[in-house]
């Protein structure tokens, strides 16, 4: 993707370690391995030892974790403006500003109505709310599989 912008995003593959402190932790990042895989992501659980030779610093609480080594980094940015021009040429508008308040389905169309009273109607909707995007599902007519967050 990055080879489709069109400037430099500094995008660096590392590889990266999500820890866990509790069997919890482990038990959601052996869930998530196990689903990252399924979809041909190089994600691995590893143990405190393995974690510790690559990180000797690493604190003391934390007992295990996923390495994923295709894992990496962009600078934000210069990524985002990035993304914003590209979808902007392919025909994307964007509406800063406002949040999405509802979204219904009525009539076979999704209607999505934002906090200052604006109303979109639109044949397919998508999702891509991040963190938020669990909350977003409770609106009627929305359902979406969500990976249930760390407790400790
Ligand atoms: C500190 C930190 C470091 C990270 N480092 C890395 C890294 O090195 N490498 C890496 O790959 N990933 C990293 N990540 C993860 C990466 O940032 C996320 O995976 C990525 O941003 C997710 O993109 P997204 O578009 O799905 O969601 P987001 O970037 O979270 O975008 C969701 C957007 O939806 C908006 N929104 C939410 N609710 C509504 C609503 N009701 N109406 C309108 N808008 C709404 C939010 O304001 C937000 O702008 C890091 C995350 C954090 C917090």
């Amino acid at each position: 993707m990055a080879c489709e912008l069109d400037n430099d995003i500094e995008f660096k593959r590392s590889g990266g370690i999500m820890v866990a402190e509790s069997d919890a932790q482990m038990r959601f990042l052996e869930r998530k391995a196990a689903l990252e895989r399924s979809l041909g992501i190089d994600t691995q659980i590893v143990g405190r030892g393995d974690i510790e030779r690559k990180l000797p610093a690493i604190s003391d609480a934390v007992i295990g974790g996923a390495w994923c080594s295709e894992e990496g980094k962009i600078n934000p940015l210069l990524a985002t403006p990035a993304l914003v021009r590209a979808a902007k040429q392919a025909g994307a508008r964007f509406f800063t500003g406002d949040g999405v308040h509802k979204v219904e389905h009525t009539n076979g169309k999704w209607l999505v109505t934002t906090s200052s009273g604006c109303c979109y109607r639109a044949n397919k909707v998508v999702n891509a709310a991040g963190a938020w995007a669990g909350r977003s599902a409770n609106w009627p007519g929305c359902t979406y599989p969500f990976m249930r967050p760390l407790c400790r």
